[in-house]
């Protein structure tokens, strides 16, 4: 428990520590110094008493000597040694012989310092003063401290009472205005430190007007600006995150038309933007797959524009591109949202015809074919016709992919072209 008074952590514990040490050396060269003091005072005040009563017994002590009474003397100093101060008597005679030498204590347990008066002792005889010796009234150390030591043990035991509430009352109001306090403010900043709440204000219960209500108010200063920054950090954040949610939004938007774009040119054939060749016979599979399931019928149009090769070295090759794009333009005119067409080569074409009948197709082949052959196109000023070859093929049972279809198309594409081109054949 000392060990633990000695090196507490507890603040009010170490100032009283430190207090009471202080107090205590300075009390103790204090005390020291009066107890000094009235040693000395004492001391004095006994060498008086004891000059008095030397003084008293001078002359029955001088009577008994000039009258040889030796039992007389012995007497009077028994009796001096009865008085509490005196603690030896000594006579010595006119030749230097001692008389008398009495002590009040054992030879082992002398005092630790003794002091005395001394004085002659003479008897007046026809006016004349006979020298018969000396007395010496002898007193010790120890009958000073008993004296001293009594007023200072009264002094001593009001001191310890008034040191012990002194500090029981130092300690309560210590507690009671600091250390609670202290300990209050501690629990409340912890709760804000681990709460991460800065919103929160210290509030001490029993606050007055002191340090401590200057220490909470300059908190909450500290909090308030803490806040403030808090919230601006949450709204330059927030700021930042809408920002680049906006940036991301529109990458991710640009990605989307940039994949699409991508998409529609690895689908599309770039000069007349239908499918290519690709992408137009995986799309056909799909259909042919649909129609053969639900034993529906299905249609393919091949078609291949005559003599082209003449006209791209007739006119050009960019009018050749334009014939290419006005052959697209003409057919997507006569078809269904559900009809599937493609560019296969270079001036080679197909349609798939879903749901539709070898009839239905070979009339709108036979459309397509005289339109083309009908109109006339004015292309960098130069008037250009052309015509078109078809087959038309309807899908059968053992058609698994459209390579079969295709390779029974072509045969009717190339009776098309040999029995004069400009005409269909199914
Ligand atoms: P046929 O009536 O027998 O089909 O004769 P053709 O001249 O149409 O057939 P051929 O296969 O001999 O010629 C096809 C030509 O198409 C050759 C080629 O230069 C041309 N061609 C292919 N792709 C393009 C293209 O994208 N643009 C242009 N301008 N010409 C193309
Ligand atoms: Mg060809
Ligand atoms: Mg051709």
């Amino acid at each position: 428990m000392l060990a633990n008074f000695l090196h507490t952590n507890n603040l009010s514990q170490k100032m009283m520590r430190v207090v009471f040490s202080i107090y205590l050396v300075v009390t103790c060269l204090i005390t020291s110094l009066q107890l000094l003091t009235e040693y000395l005072k004492t001391q004095d005040a006994i060498s008086k008493e004891l000059k008095q009563l030397e003084e008293t017994v001078r002359d029955p002590v001088a009577s008994s000597l000039w009258q040889y009474d030796h039992s007389q003397v012995d007497v009077l100093a028994a009796g001096l040694l009865k008085i509490p101060i005196i603690e030896g008597v000594d006579i010595i005679n006119t030749h230097g012989e001692i008389l008398i030498s009495k002590r009040a204590y054992l030879s082992s347990s002398a005092p630790l310092a003794m002091f005395d008066t001394q004085s002659d002792l003479s008897w007046m005889l026809n006016e004349q003063k006979i020298y018969l010796g000396s007395l010496t009234l002898y007193s010790s150390s120890q009958v000073v401290l008993d004296r001293v030591l009594f007023g200072f043990a009264l002094i001593a035991i009001t001191a310890i009472i008034k040191l012990t509430i002194f500090f029981g009352l130092f300690i309560w109001a210590f507690d009671r205005y600091l250390a609670v306090p202290l300990k209050e403010l501690m629990i409340q900043v912890d709760e804000v430190q681990w709460g991460q709440n800065v919103g929160k204000r210290i509030q001490l219960s029993n606050v007055e007007n002191n340090e401590l209500s200057e220490l909470q108010t300059h908190i909450n200063k500290m909090l308030s600006v803490l806040e403030k920054d808090r919230k601006l950090l949450l709204d330059d954040e927030q700021a930042k995150r809408h920002w680049l949610e906006d940036a991301v939004a529109q990458r991710t938007e640009a990605l989307q038309i940039s994949n699409e774009k991508l998409r529609n040119l690895a689908r599309k054939d770039s000069l007349t933007d239908i499918l290519n060749r690709g992408s137009f016979f995986s799309e056909a599979q799909h259909l042919l797959d649909c129609a053969l399931r639900q034993n529906s019928p299905a249609t393919f149009i091949l078609m291949d524009l005559d003599y082209f090769k003449v006209i791209n070295d007739t006119y050009g090759h960019s009018v050749g591109d334009q014939v290419l794009i006005h052959f697209t333009q003409t057919v997507q005119s006569f078809l269904r949202k559900t009809d599937l067409f493609g560019r296969i080569g270079g001036e080679e074409f197909g349609i798939f015809l879903p749901d539709t009948g070898l009839d239905d197709a070979f009339s709108l082949a036979n459309k397509i074919c005289s339109e083309i052959s009908r109109s006339s196109l004015t292309i960098e000023g130069k008037t250009v016709s052309y015509t078109v070859s078809l087959g038309v093929e309807l899908s059968c049972r053992d058609d698994y992919s459209m390579a079969d279809i295709f390779k029974r198309t072509d045969v009717k594409l190339y009776g098309a072209k040999n029995k004069g081109r400009d005409r269909v054949e199914k």
